[in-house]
């Protein structure tokens, strides 16, 4: 429930202009629930109506992506781009390629990029796109033809320092080859437009890892300072087996904890030994396989179609798949089980009664604005790096990613402290990423 008349109207404003989207209007009543303390201290939100202009895209592009299959059949997607916030830099944010790609989801993406990227304390506004293209059970010849036209539209708003698009759900290093090089070709201009780069053009070492390695090093923190605690055996669950899910997974080895499950959208995988990652790279990365061959090549591990992961005894659990795939029903099992932390590596995978039970049971939540922030962290380096012509070592950018999620944790509590919410990491990331987009609103004029 709403505590400020102010907060609440422009909730329901949003919500009476778009009732039809209910995953944005889902994180923008988090947000906006949230940040109630701070919008009540200050009321030079209101006269400068920063609330009713930072739940409004500043640009909203969708067209229509035309392109022939294997057999010369045509097919039309949609594309989208939501261009949300430059107060503080160029717009930043990934695309994703899934089925169910629609606009209130790329909303709901965007306006959560412009909080995670102040988090980051670097120079990126926020942004989203994609298309409701699946590149599941594409050929090579398909896919590049999609990413070629997709981009033949979208290169005329995008740009090195204008909106700087990334990979998401659907989009890895594959795709972001074949959306950077129609983007040359038309532009004429080899520029850093795109991060997740490959590395022999531009991209940064770390950036594969980052959203991953970035969610265990923000973990092991909060562990560290509130509980004087590490992964050091631990069970961990997690859930998803892409980019974020494999290299969560790795760093929370790495770190001391045992994983035991995976999963995609056909089912999940059971290792009690722990998962085995070197056999899940190969299925998922390099054959692009279901996770369900994991448990043929690897005994003792069980294969549990359609199930999902939360039924397994966890100290902690890394949702790194999608969102709202962590209901209060999984919330209930993983607390009945004695989970201790849960830490979002996917964008909004808890939904508010999930959140709302770890809250009541006492369970330490790290919210996926500020807990994924690592991978636009690098994707930042990646900018940096571009600009300057020059490469850092793996080395060089793990130790800037660390130093950055220790930094969110840090300005997480420090915030939540100032306001009086003791250890909030939810409210304390919230209003301090909303503190500096708003203060750079005001300070540049009515826009
Ligand atoms: P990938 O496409 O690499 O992997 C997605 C994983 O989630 C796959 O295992 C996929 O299974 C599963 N999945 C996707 N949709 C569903 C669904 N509807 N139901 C069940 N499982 C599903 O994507 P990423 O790992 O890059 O992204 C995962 C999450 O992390 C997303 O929420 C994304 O927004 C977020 N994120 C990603 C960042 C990045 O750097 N890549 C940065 C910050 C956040 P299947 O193969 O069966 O589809």
């Amino acid at each position: 429930m709403f505590t400020t008349k102010y907060a609440e109207r422009v909730f329901s404003e949003t919500e009476a202009r778009t009732p039809w989207e209910p995953e944005f209007l889902q994180a923008v009543r988090e947000v906006l629930l949230s940040i109630e303390p701070v919008v009540e201290a200050n009321p030079v939100y209101e006269q400068y109506a920063i609330l009713e202009r930072i739940v409004e895209p500043d640009r909203q592009l969708k067209f229509r992506v035309a392109w022939t299959d294997d057999a010369g059949m045509v097919h039309v997607n949609r594309g989208y781009r939501f261009e949300f916030n430059s107060a503080i830099g160029p717009y930043k944010g990934g695309l994703r390629f899934h089925s169910s790609v629609n606009a209130s989801i790329l909303k709901f993406l965007g306006f959560e990029q412009v909080f995670k990227n102040a988090l980051t304390g670097l120079w990126m506004g926020g942004g989203k796109g994609g298309s409701d293209f699946d590149p599941h059970g594409k050929s090579e010849g398909e896919v590049m033809r999609f990413c070629q036209a997709f981009m033949s539209e979208l290169f005329r708003h995008i740009g090195p320092d204008t909106d700087v698009p990334a990979g998401d759900i659907g989009v890895g290093g594959r795709e972001v080859g074949y959306l950077f090089g129609q983007y040359r070709r038309l532009a004429n201009d080899f520029t850093g437009v795109f991060t997740g780069k490959g590395l022999d053009f531009g991209g940064s070492l770390a950036r594969t890892e980052a959203t991953g390695y970035g969610l265990g090093y923000y973990t092991q923190e909060v562990l560290r300072l509130l509980k004087n605690d590490s992964f050091e055996g631990k069970t961990v669950v997690v859930s998803g087996s892409g980019n974020v899910a494999i290299f969560a997974a790795e760093k929370a080895a790495q770190l001391g904890g045992k994983v035991v499950t995976m999963s995609d959208s056909g089912g999940s995988v059971y290792d009690p030994a722990g998962i085995d990652l070197d056999l899940v790279k190969d299925i998922k990365l390099r054959r692009r396989a279901r996770i369900s061959e994991y448990a043929d090549a690897r005994p003792g591990a069980t294969y549990r179609a359609g199930e999902r992961v939360w039924d397994v005894p966890c100290d902690i659990a890394l949702p790194c798949a999608t969102q709202n795939e962590l209901d209060e029903d999984a919330a209930m099992r993983l607390i009945a089980s004695g989970v201790t932390m849960v830490a979002e590596g996917a964008n909004m995978p808890s939904t508010p009664a999930a959140i709302e039970a770890f809250r009541a049971h006492g369970v330490i939540f790290g919210p996926g604005k500020a807990s994924n922030a690592g991978g636009v962290a690098v994707s930042g380096l990646e900018m940096a790096q571009d600009s300057q012509r020059l490469a850092w070592t793996f080395d060089q950018v793990d130790a800037k990613l660390k130093s950055i999620m220790v930094g969110i944790v840090n300005n997480s509590l420090a915030t939540a402290e100032r306001y009086g919410l003791g250890q909030d990491l939810v409210t304390g990331a919230n209003i301090a990423g909303f503190e500096r987009v708003a203060g750079a609103m005001i300070d540049q004029g009515v826009l």
